[in-house]
């Protein structure tokens, strides 16, 4: 073993999950999973420690919840719309 043991797969699934762990949505098993996943893995880490204060930053801003899925509140603002008449 010339690494710390640590699987890069694993990094990747992770990845993942983080906007969910970052909004709190994932279960307490998965989140003490990314946990303990961050102390050994200085990319995830910092990968979290960037999204946690990205999120802390719109949430000062905004005092809003984080538009996680920017796209398909779009989508549903978009279908709020009337439809123009067409000419
Ligand atoms: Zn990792």
């Amino acid at each position: 073993m010339t690494s710390n043991g640590h699987d890069h797969k694993h990094c990747l699934e992770l990845f993942e999950k983080l906007s969910e762990y970052i909004d709190g949505e994932l279960d307490h098993a998965t989140c003490s999973e990314i946990k303990r996943h961050a102390e050994d893995c200085v990319a995830c880490f910092s990968c979290l420690e960037t999204l946690k204060r990205t999120v802390d930053l719109c949430k000062n801003v905004e005092e809003k919840p984080i538009p996680v899925n920017l796209s398909e509140k779009l989508m549903e603002i978009i279908q709020q719309i009337p439809k123009l008449p067409s000419p």
